[in-house]
């Protein structure tokens, strides 16, 4: 009987899309990035009640267009408390 050692992979996989950003073997994407939201939620007294915390790895696709998102929701919200 013989035995084969297959060396473990590490895949980069985006939270949005689900895309391996790099697969083994190949070059990495040109950037990837992590969106960190902090925040907690509240309760009804407007307390802390639990961490509503999260990170979202992603490939370099979904990190523009996200940005792009958030800059548009962001220029939009300032156009509307400048009326
Ligand atoms: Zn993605």
């Amino acid at each position: 009987m013989a035995t084969r050692t297959i060396p473990a992979t590490t895949e980069v996989v985006c939270d949005v899309c689900g895309r391996v950003c790099a697969p083994q073997g190949t070059a990495p994407r040109r950037q990837e990035g992590t969106l960190s939201l902090r925040w907690h939620v509240l309760d009804y007294l407007n307390q802390p009640a639990a961490a509503g915390s999260r990170d979202l790895d992603m490939c370099d696709d979904c990190l523009s267009r996200i940005t792009k998102a958030l800059n548009a929701v962001a220029e939009e919200i300032r156009a509307e408390r400048a009326e």
